[in-house]
């Protein structure tokens, strides 16, 4: 059976009908297990919201053609696009069994997310158990008097050896709630939804109940953006802002992997982040993210991020993760191409679509370059590692990860510049990442059971023209941050750290981990310090080490950083500090109490630990006081210009002496 979900007028159908046939027609690959189910004999759930208010769903799952004395049925351990366990069976009660006539079967668990039902000779199982929906904030389920947000994974159960059977869902609903999801429907019964296996179910998560829809076109493919939670959006500005995304992440792939696109969008306070699904998303932010511009432009990079993900993740995605298994942890090296690719490209669209200020987009990018630097895990962990072990590493932090970890998201992100440029530069600019990914997207389809390592190292060999292995080996493989001096040569930039000078008030953080962004800061007194950086001696500013929370009104040490001088002093996580020098230190003032000592003072620390009062006497470190900057190089080459423009897909600046600020005052009118 055709699925309207996937459909063959898209442009490339050497690579679409792999992917169609894995979503629509598992059930008749050779392999497969299970029995091949005729596809109008599917299995059936149905979703009844009787009392919504209640926080509570009651499903029901009805199984046809069952052979043997017993029936497993499972919920997933996990959500795809969050590598943590989050077992969702412990909000599971009230589970029942029946055969086809309403009779009782006896039904038991058999480990924590299993059930096993006595058959007793039925033919037909119907499984019936309620749900406590009260989990918004992962984006697994959640129920209340205005809507129902469901995540498959997280409330449908499923028959382990029958996973590839087609779908029916049907639902029960308040009258005047309505359905969005990128499920298709039965024609003419919107409350009645089709899938051809339980992995599109999973990956399209349904919302029911009240709503906004906004429409659009890219090409001829509709997209819908559906909006749940009071908010006083521009629906035009949405729609073409939504639509230069898509339309620039499409061009790198080539064609889109679906027929229709669902953008999800909870709005509300205490919300943030998202996650991908087939041919939707869904996104949380908090309601000014509609509201005002500047939480607006950020939103932004959350739509252009999830987005990116259904090509990265969703139709292109790594062995180990592909198909997934629902019952236990999934495992690959490559969440660093999964989530730091994408993160490279959500910032990357940005600038490309004129949505983000070029020049806010190099000066982040040098920020965050400083950072990669001066997190002490980057030394510790590399990027197959983080991505390995992002189940019990990455989503389970502790407050000495900053010292032994790194973030997949941020650190890949870079190694992914670095990949890009170092493509750029072997090719001759003939090639980049983009090319990469377009062709691992063509190469691997879902069918084929995802790629390795090796094929992105033989892939981006091939368009390189010569051997990456070195680079992987030593950047994605051992843990290391790229050299971003050379490797952003080839675009024309130069990285440079820029001191501090000694009256400038304006202060850097000293913890690591603040990735608070500042957007449209522009110092204006950068130009005068381009000229004569080279002469200026590094200010050194005395640092602690410490990160600091406030909890309970308690100024309490959160991470301590490894290679500071707190952490040898035997300063620890979850100590309350009552004073330093003798006077009370809160949360906001440490660092403007280090700004006025000196690398080599010593500090008195009155520390409270589990009750009781203990002092230290720790000598202040010190760190050059600057930041990392991006300029565009003064006489830049053609291959410079040309692959800079190739990059940011926008002309090299016009004027010749110009660096980032100056282009900024040019640029201001492409922000309307
Ligand atoms: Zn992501």
């Amino acid at each position: 059976m055709h699925h309207a979900l996937f459909s063959r007028r898209h442009h490339c159908p050497s690579i679409l009908i792999p992917l169609l046939m894995f979503l629509t027609a598992c059930s008749s690959i050779p392999g497969t297990t299970g029995a091949a189910q005729p596809q109008d004999d599917p299995i059936e759930y149905t979703i009844t919201l009787n009392a919504p208010q209640t926080q509570m769903v009651d499903i029901a799952i009805v199984v046809p053609n069952v052979q043997g004395p017993t029936i497993d049925l499972a919920l997933s351990v996990w959500r795809p696009g969050r590598y943590t366990v989050l077992d969702p069976a412990g909000t599971v009660t009230q589970e029942q069994a029946f055969d086809g006539t309403g009779r009782e079967l006896p039904i038991e668990k058999i480990d924590k997310s299993t059930w096993r039902v006595q058959t007793d000779g039925a033919d037909t199982v119907r499984v019936a158990y309620r749900v406590y929906a009260n989990s918004l904030n992962d984006r697994t389920r959640h129920v209340d008097d205005t809507h129902a947000f469901l995540s498959g994974s997280s409330v449908f159960f499923y028959v382990p050896d029958r996973i590839d059977d087609p779908l029916r869902v049907t639902i029960e609903a308040p009258d005047d709630w309505t359905v969005a999801t990128g499920l298709e429907h039965v024609p003419g019964d919107k409350r009645t939804l089709i899938a051809p296996n339980f992995h599109v179910l999973v990956d399209s998560p349904i919302e029911i109940g009240l709503h906004d829809v906004i429409e659009f076109d890219s090409g001829d493919t509709l997209h819908q953006i559906v909006i749940w939670g009071e908010a006083d959006y521009d629906a035009d500005e949405l729609k073409e802002d939504f639509a230069k995304i898509v339309e620039s992440q499409t061009e790198i792939f080539g064609g889109k992997p679906y027929e229709r696109y669902v953008f999800l969008i909870h709005a509300g306070s205490g919300m943030g982040g998202g996650t991908e699904h087939l041919n939707s998303t869904i996104m949380q932010t908090r309601r000014a993210s509609l509201e005002d511009k500047k939480a607006y432009k950020r939103f932004l990079g959350l739509v252009s991020h999830e987005f990116f993900h259904t090509w990265n993740v969703k139709a292109l995605r790594p062995a180990g993760i592909t198909p997934y298994d629902y019952s236990k942890e999934n495992y690959t090296k490559l969440l660093w191409v999964c989530e730091g690719t994408t993160s490279y490209y959500t910032d990357l669209t940005l600038a490309r679509t004129g949505l983000m200020k070029t020049k806010d987009y190099l000066k982040k990018l040098a920020t965050s370059i400083g950072s990669m630097r001066d997190h002490p895990g980057t030394k510790v962990q590399s990027l197959e590692s983080s991505s390995f072990d992002a189940w019990i590493k990455f989503t389970a932090p502790n407050p000495h990860s900053l010292n032994t970890t790194v973030n997949f998201y941020g650190n890949g992100s870079l190694a992914s510049l670095g990949l890009d440029m170092e493509i750029r530069k072997a090719s001759g600019n003939q090639a980049s990442l983009d090319d990469v990914m377009r062709t691992m997207y063509e190469r691997f389809p879902l069918s084929g059971g995802g790629f390795t390592p090796q094929d992105l190292v033989d892939v981006s060999s091939e368009l390189g023209g010569v051997d990456l292995d070195p680079y992987f080996a030593k950047y994605v493989r051992t843990a290391a941050a790229p050299d971003f001096e050379s490797a952003l040569q080839v675009v024309g930039l130069e990285l440079k750290f820029e001191p501090k000078k000694k009256d400038d008030d304006d202060d850097d953080d000293d913890d690591d981990d603040d990735d608070e962004e500042k957007d449209g800061d522009v110092d204006e007194d950068d130009e005068e310090s381009t000229e004569s950086d080279s002469e200026v001696e590094p200010t050194m500013k005395a640092i602690l080490g410490l990160n600091l929370t406030s909890r309970n009104g308690a100024t309490t040490v959160r991470s301590v950083r490894s290679d500071g001088p707190a952490f040898d002093s035997g300063i620890t996580a979850n100590d309350e500090i009552v004073a330093m020098n003798g006077r009370r230190l809160t949360t906001g003032d440490l660092n403007d109490r280090l700004e006025k000592l000196e690398p080599g003072d010593v500090v008195t620390l009155h520390i409270m630990r589990r009750d009781e009062l203990r002092i230290f006497e720790i000598t202040l470190a010190g760190k050059p006081d600057g930041k990392w900057k991006l300029d565009y190089v003064k006489e830049p080459s053609e291959a410079q210009i040309a692959a800079y423009e190739s990059w940011m897909k926008q002309d090299w600046p016009k004027k010749k002496k110009v660096d980032i600020e100056d282009e900024d005052e040019s640029e201001s009118s492409t922000e309307e």
